[in-house]
């Protein structure tokens, strides 16, 4: 055994690529040299703007990222991606989420209500038009309002002259660079497959973050439009999308030591803030948001515990807290781990010492360090009051609705260049449809019970924090329940016709509303609208700093920087690799279907349908058996730079042939966000071959399998 580390070593020198950290921008990989990091196709052959190429077969699935792999529109992403598609579907007698969701033909396509499937079709730089709408003498709250309008109004004009799509400004380097993507926007995405639970997400949130893993996280979906082939609303008589390109898929999967390189749409990462960011999550942000979000799970799941209705009306909104809540857990653990903040302020220690050794560089960037360490202690004062205002408008259903009601009646008084994104007429009927899908799952005990806790929270405030409206509610009841016993009695918005009903009135006229919810959300709204005046005055001056700190750090380390994830299109690659995430422990980088059988204990979250465990059993792998591992390989782990959003990611061979699917790191990983490591950075994926027999092993969908050109 003393052998193996060396020998695995000796492996992985031996294959030509090596990871490197990098969500790497499409037009940027034109400079890399691909083939010496053995690659087998061109940069072309990747991103090619004037022709076709593979990412006109990669697609962002709402938060996700997904692959077009029939030429009739169908795609590949995660189970996690769909699920919120699957709960809407479930009902107590039809509970797809037990039992997975198959559409025999295309009729039975399920419409996934609040989908949006974009295709990244151009993008370029704006950074100047977008600069140019600021002077040196703005104030910094009016600095960010002025770009946010500018920004508007260039998608406004950019949608205007190309209509069915969707532009969008990301902002790349911080108060720096800003570009506008276009996409190809589709708003009629149906379900078509969907594993039962106990595949697509078997382990849970045991397993959830972690390697070993063992879960089928994949899904079917299929994208529609109008018969004259134009972008439409959901439709009966609404045709299959037909993509550029679709991808090719490789049953043969990949081994250890391949190449692999992804491409997908990842979130956000924080990888160019100083390290006070970091420091304020791991001291300040993160534990608040794990102890809520575990009372908030732990209360639904006691809700839900007797009456499957009650647990599906829950079943998404657990699901996200779960995975937020054991994210920060993995981080809370790695940046202590991984000595993070000292490393970086040892970094910045040096930068300072740069900057001071040269009287011209002191003077342009001497403070800049120091001024932006001041923004995120001044964050820190107030930051359980902003908090709790946050959860309340959040996580309160019905506090929510009456909230973005009268938001919108303020913002909808303004030009449309000028509102908040969510109220641009572009946005509208988006943010109506969201409010009416919160409704769907509206429970009122559990609304009641969270805005309690939080209003309990808030009286626990120091004196100079307080809310000014929970004191009157204080006042004028003898109990917290007391005064939620009268609003949730006297409240009409569980009506989703009041709501729409509200959706056109203005500021005055819900201002004589008599619903205690609006009139509460009416009280609050100076309050957020102080919060959001004073986060726009930090942007502007943190843009500004930033822009600087960039440049300088750029000529100090004599280094092009990458942008952080930002949800555009990216880049990443590495290899098929294993990991030691404890001493003395070398995990493999493929598992097996055989796996499966270790794990399964009957119990959810280890209860995998007895027709799989007899499949396995019997070994009854057909084509998709890996000769060396006489078993049907499950997942695999990898080396690439990923994050968020990167969930539904196709897994490409050097050849760009599709053997995997990407849906989780590992719990070392989480700390992705804020620092890449060879060493821990690991992505997971469901592997190909363990995807197509679930398909035609399990469920014998021999008409999918033809379509996707596998048969
Ligand atoms: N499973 C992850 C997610 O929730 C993917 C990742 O963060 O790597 O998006």
């Amino acid at each position: 055994m003393k052998y193996l580390l060396p020998i695995m070593l000796l492996f992985t020198f031996s294959v030509p690529c090596f990871a490197v950290e990098g969500m790497f921008p499409l037009n940027d990989i034109h400079t890399l040299d691909l083939h010496q990091h053995g690659f087998e196709i061109s940069a072309d052959a990747i991103y090619n703007p004037d022709g076709i190429s593979l990412i006109d077969g990669i697609c962002k699935v709402n938060g996700c990222t997904g692959s077009f792999i029939s030429d009739d529109g169908l795609i590949l992403t995660n189970h996690h991606c769909a699920f919120r598609t699957v709960q809407m579907a479930s009902t107590n007698g039809h509970d797809y989420i037990t039992s997975g969701y198959v559409a025999s033909n295309r009729t039975e396509e399920f419409p996934a209500a609040g989908y949006a499937v974009r295709i990244t079709k151009w993008y370029r730089d704006v950074t100047a038009d977008v600069l140019s709408a600021v002077t040196e003498t703005m104030r910094m709250a009016e600095r960010t309002r002025a770009i946010d309008k500018r920004r508007n109004e260039i998608i406004t004009r950019v949608e205007h002259d190309y209509p069915g799509h969707r532009a969008e400004i990301a902002e790349m380097f911080i108060g720096k660079t800003y570009v506008l993507f276009v996409y190809i926007y589709l708003k009629d995405v149906r379900l078509v497959y969907a594993p039962p639970r106990s595949i697509g997400e078997f382990g849970g949130e045991i397993d959830n973050w972690m390697w070993p893993r063992h879960s089928g996280d994949f899904s079917l979906m299929r994208a529609y439009v109008a018969p004259d082939g134009t972008p439409a609303d959901y439709a009966p008589t609404n045709v299959p999308y037909h993509p550029k390109t679709r991808l090719t898929i490789q049953p043969d999967g990949v081994n250890t030591g391949d190449l692999v390189f992804l491409i997908g749409y990842p979130g956000r990462t924080y990888r160019h803030q100083t390290s006070d960011f970091p420091a304020y999550e791991q001291e300040v942000r993160m534990p608040f948001v794990v102890d809520w979000y575990q009372w908030q799970i732990d209360m639904m799941n006691a809700m839900g515990q007797s009456d499957r209705t009650i647990a599906l009306k829950h079943a998404s909104r657990i699901k996200s807290l779960s995975n937020t809540m054991k994210n920060y857990r993995g981080k809370l653990k790695g940046i202590n781990r991984e000595h993070l903040i000292a490393r970086r302020r040892k970094e910045e220690a040096a930068l300072q010492k740069y900057i001071m050794d040269d009287a011209n560089r002191a003077a342009q960037y001497g403070t800049v360090q120091t001024e932006l360490a001041d923004i995120y202690s001044n964050v820190r004062t107030h930051t359980d009051r902003t908090m709790i205002l946050h959860y309340l408008n959040k996580n309160v259903t019905l506090l929510n609705i009456a909230y973005t009601l009268y938001e919108a009646a303020v913002e909808r008084q303004k030009p449309d260049v000028e509102r908040k994104a969510d109220y641009t007429e572009r946005n509208f009927g988006q943010t109506k449809q969201k409010l009416e899908q919160s409704l769907h799952d509206f429970y009122q005990p559990t609304d009641q019970q969270i805005f309690n806790a939080l209003i309990a929270k808030a009286t626990t405030l120091l004196p100079d924090q307080h809310i000014a409206p929970i004191d009157s509610i204080m006042e004028a009841y003898p109990s917290i329940d007391e005064f939620l016993d009268t609003i949730y009695h006297n409240t009409t918005l569980t009506n989703a016709d009041t709501v729409r009903t509200l959706f056109i009135k203005t500021p005055e006229q819900l201002t004589q509303c008599s619903d205690p919810f609006v009139q509460l959300a009416r009280h609050l709204y100076p309050l957020y609208a102080a919060i959001d005046n004073e986060s726009k005055s930090r942007k502007g001056a943190t843009d500004q700093l930033y822009a600087k700190l960039y440049d300088v750090k750029a000529e100090f380390l004599k280094q092009k920087f990458i942008p952080d994830a930002n949800g555009t299109l990216r880049l990443t690659f590495g290899q098929i690799n294993g990991y030691s995430p404890n001493d003395a422990v070398w995990c493999q980088p493929i598992t097996t279907v055989t796996g499966i059988l270790e794990k399964d204990t009957g119990q959810e979250p280890f209860n995998s349908p007895s027709r799989l465990l007899d499949l396995i059993h019997e070994k009854k792998f057909g084509k998709y058996v890996q000769p060396k591992l006489s078993s049907v390989p499950c997942c695999i782990l990898y080396d690439t730079d990923t994050t968020g959003g990167n969930s539904g990611s196709p897994v490409f061979n050097a050849h760009g042939e599709l053997v995997g699917l990407n849906f989780d790191r590992t719990y070392e990983a989480t700390i992705n966000d804020y620092a890449w490591s060879e060493n821990y950075s690991r992505s997971i994926g469901v592997d190909i071959r363990y995807i197509l027999w679930i398909l035609d092993e399990y469920e014998d969908v021999d008409y999918l399998l033809t379509e996707m050109g596998v048969n």
